[in-house]
């Protein structure tokens, strides 16, 4: 209400005051508040230079956004197919990706995007030896992540930039909203001018180079502000809510579950075999829940550009027997059973 009742409701002061926070509690010297997670990955891409013809390795276990943005701007998608376990990019099949490209390809590789999927770090240490082996530049598409820590560090800076989304579903929530992270001065100089139609920072209305409108309103920043405060709380009712699921889900002897435990829980996905039959049981009987992810290059308009059933098999594995279950801080425990019944109905 404050900021309603301001004179500021776009470029104001409650943007600096949300991103030096988030900037503080992911451990980077800058944050840039954009307009989504989407826009976010886009002026990340651009600030590196990223462009037509280029090669990014990334997985095609994940939202779609983190492969469409390399299409914006005309670069490749090089997919790389994922671990059976922890659902992320594999190192393993990296190399083997990047051993399988013709020399005069390799070339036009220039960086690697991974993403934390389901709140679950990729393995940072072993994708960092592979960036700076081939001279690669490392992305983290951390949208999943917040709160998530590895080896000791935040989710978020462990490549050249990382990227938050705060869609609703996500750890915190702005309504639509994002956060590029990164250490590098460069890199959130060029994100902040590019957010702003690629104005100079502080230059007036002077355009220095192409750029869009990605900027975060005041409102939306100071949900974020307060939000994040709101954060620890947050993560642990989520986590009280999976170890329910967890929990009642063995007692129903459940047993194609594959938990995924973290410090910070973003969805709560199970593996049945006949996913779909299963989904529309449990939709029937007015329990919400959704196959995800589905393939990225499964779907029709990446197909369209050449990729075939078969191409990514663990993959296609993965997401053809995942299935997301209701999962937000304030499900109660009753919800969780009456869930677990359901589902335990549906399985037999
Ligand atoms: C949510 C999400 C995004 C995009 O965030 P938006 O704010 O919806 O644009 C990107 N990547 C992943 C993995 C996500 O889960």
């Amino acid at each position: 209400m404050r900021v309603l009742k301001s004179s500021h409701l776009s470029c104001g002061p409650e943007v600096l005051k949300f991103e030096l926070a988030f900037a503080k509690y992911v451990g980077v010297k800058h944050a840039v508040a954009v307009s989504s997670g989407t826009s976010g990955l886009h002026l990340g891409l651009r600030a590196l230079g990223i462009g037509e013809g280029d090669l990014v390795i990334t997985t095609p276990f994940s939202f779609v956004a983190s492969a469409n943005c390399l299409l914006f701007e005309r670069a490749q998608p090089v997919f790389a197919d994922i671990d059976r376990t922890t659902y992320n990019i594999d190192p393993a099949k990296i190399e083997a990706a990047i051993f399988g490209l013709p020399a005069g390809k390799r070339k036009k590789l220039k960086a690697i995007l991974a993403v934390d999927v389901f709140g679950r770090s990729a393995d940072w240490y072993a994708l960092g030896a592979i960036a700076k082996k081939h001279g690669l530049k490392l992305i983290e598409d951390s949208c999943e992540a917040l709160g998530t820590t590895y080896r000791g560090k935040k989710c978020g800076c462990l490549g050249d930039f990382g990227v938050f989304g705060f869609y609703p579903n996500k750890q915190i929530t702005t309504g639509e909203g994002g956060m590029i992270t990164t250490n590098s001065r460069a890199l959130s100089d060029a994100c902040r001018s590019m957010r702003n139609q690629g104005r100079v920072p502080g230059g007036g209305l002077e355009v220095s180079r192409l750029g869009y409108n990605y900027r975060m309103d005041e409102m939306s920043a100071a949900l974020g502000f307060v939000q994040l405060k709101r954060l620890p709380e947050l993560l642990e009712k989520r986590a009280r809510v999976a170890k329910w699921y967890s929990i009642a889900l063995r007692q129903a002897q459940c047993d194609k579950i594959r938990p995924h435990s973290d410090d910070s829980w973003f969805v709560y996905t199970i593996e049945v075999a006949h996913r779909d039959r299963v989904v529309a049981y449990l939709r029937k009987n007015g329990i919400e829940c959704n196959n995800y992810f589905p393939a990225i290059h499964l779907q029709p308009m990446y197909m369209k550009m050449g990729y075939r059933k078969g191409d990514f098999p663990v993959c296609e594995l993965v997401s053809s027997r995942t299935l997301a279950l209701p999962f937000h801080p304030n499900l109660t425990y009753r919800e969780v059973r009456h869930v677990v019944t359901i589902l335990q109905k549906a399985l037999s």
